[in-house]
């Protein structure tokens, strides 16, 4: 999976490839049934026809809302906002990241309640497509296993007359259909039965694929702390604590359903004109605020921390420990907007720049294998079990030795921005800062 979607080439040809696909499956297979008069039983009846149709009229209907409709977008009214450091921050986007949302690199925006960029829609899967992207793959699979039984039923006749002399059979050319047909069908039936699957699995759990990634390393990192709990010392000095904690999201099947589709009709949910969820626009409710189900001792601890980032960000932040003072100050003298835009830009540029000269120093003296070590000394070999070819000295990765599941899947490979992802390493000045500067005005672009 990693960096498939990466590819230009793909990114180009998924949706064109997809719809031609869908295409051949159901018209070409239509015209060998219509047509082909020597394969038996014939034409399919009227009945079998129109539903067979009607299946597909949906699965394009699905498919177009799927690739075409807006992942949402978090507009922020306030024009002041109350920084707070315990909330999670995306740098890239410059304003604060609610809950289960995640900077998508292809989007170049966070997403609300991202689930994985997929290739084969050429979109977020969000909180906003999701119901379109569930029904699409449900009338994906439902044609599909119609198609099935129409195949089935020309296989059945065929064994059936195996014993007839050949010329009253079918013609060499409609087995050959029949064949290639059958082929493309199973692969395609394979690969939309697993993907369905998945997606029904992480609809009942409320649980995003991102989500279900973080559970992982969350069970990976507490089993090997062998604890419930334990302090770890940030970059500036200060004492965070890890614990283990409850994916807090999942609060009964029928109510995730419902909450995922936005409604509780159960009748309402395969509709495929069903209209699409709106991100709320005053900063609370939909999109911004998600029930818990009360597991931990307090609301909003997802996602938990970890203390492998906080570890390698308190060494690596001595090399180039910020001196907030003076940026403060600096603050302080910018009189108006553009000055701060600049000198934000600047800050970011230091801090760029700033984070090259670890990189070549740690690559200088090999310290890779170093950080790899736990507190105890004991090597964690087992997080990167499975992990593929690229997954620890990536150079476009900087600092951050991403985590691997078992599948071999870092964040990177869901489309999210790992650059933008809550590394602590990257957050600690500017939250820092920030919580300084409590209540700073923040200038975002609409204003310029
Ligand atoms: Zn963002
Ligand atoms: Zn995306």
């Amino acid at each position: 999976m990693a960096g498939f979607s990466d590819s230009p080439l793909v990114q180009d040809i998924a949706v064109p490839g997809v719809c031609l696909l869908i295409a051949f499956l159901s018209y070409v297979s239509q015209l060998i049934f219509h047509h082909a008069t020597t394969l038996e039983p014939g034409a399919p009846s009227q009945t079998e026809t129109v539903v067979f149709n009607l299946l597909l009229a949906c699965l394009w209907i699905t498919y177009y809302r799927t690739v075409t409709t807006d992942p949402g977008r978090y507009v922020f009214q306030d024009k002041v906002m109350e920084v707070d450091t315990t909330k999670r921050w995306c740098k890239k986007c410059a304003a604060p990241k609610p809950p289960r949302a995640h900077h998508c690199r292809h989007c170049e925006r966070c997403v609300p309640r991202m689930d994985h960029h997929c290739p084969w829609t050429a979109n977020c899967v969000s909180m906003v497509t999701f119901p379109h992207f569930l029904r699409f793959l449900v009338f994906a699979n439902l044609s599909l296993w119609n198609l099935g039984y129409f195949l089935w039923q020309r296989f059945a006749c065929l064994w059936d007359d195996r014993n007839m002399p050949a010329y009253l059979g079918p013609t060499l050319f409609s087995l050959i259909a029949l064949a290639v047909i059958s082929l493309v069908w199973f692969v395609t039936s394979v690969a939309l039965g697993i993907m369905l699957a998945n997606t029904l699995k992480s609809w009942a759990l409320n649980q995003t694929m991102i989500e279900g990634w973080e559970i992982d390393r969350h069970e990976v990192v507490a089993e090997r702390g062998g604890r419930d709990w334990w302090d770890v010392v940030g970059a500036d000095g200060e004492k965070m604590r890890f614990e283990k904690i409850e994916f807090p999201y999942d609060i009964g099947i029928y109510a995730n359903m419902s909450q995922a589709m936005g409604t509780s009709n159960p009748l309402l949910w395969l509709n495929p004109f069903a209209s699409t969820l709106k991100i709320s626009e005053d900063g609370k409710g939909a999109g911004w605020d998600w029930e818990e189900n009360g597991f931990n001792r307090e609301e909003g601890m997802w996602p938990p921390l970890d203390p492998e980032k906080v570890r390698r960000a308190a060494r690596n932040w001595p090399a180039g420990r910020r001196d907030f003072a003076a940026e403060l100050r600096a603050v302080d003298n910018e009189e108006n907007t553009e000055d701060r835009k600049e000198a934000f830009k600047r800050r970011q540029e230091e801090d760029f720049q700033r984070k090259q000269r670890i990189i070549a120093d740690l690559e200088e003296v090999g310290q890779f294998d170093d950080l790899e070590e736990d507190e105890d000394g004991e090597s964690d070999e087992d997080t990167s079990d499975g992990g593929e070819e690229d997954d620890e000295k990536s150079p476009t990765l900087g600092i951050s030795l991403p985590w691997v599941n078992s599948d071999g899947d870092r964040l990177h490979d869901y489309g999210v921005d790992e650059d933008a992802e809550d590394g602590i390493d990257d957050d600690v000045p500017l939250a820092e800062l920030l919580r300084r500067r409590k209540g700073t005005r923040y200038v975002d672009d609409d204003d310029a």
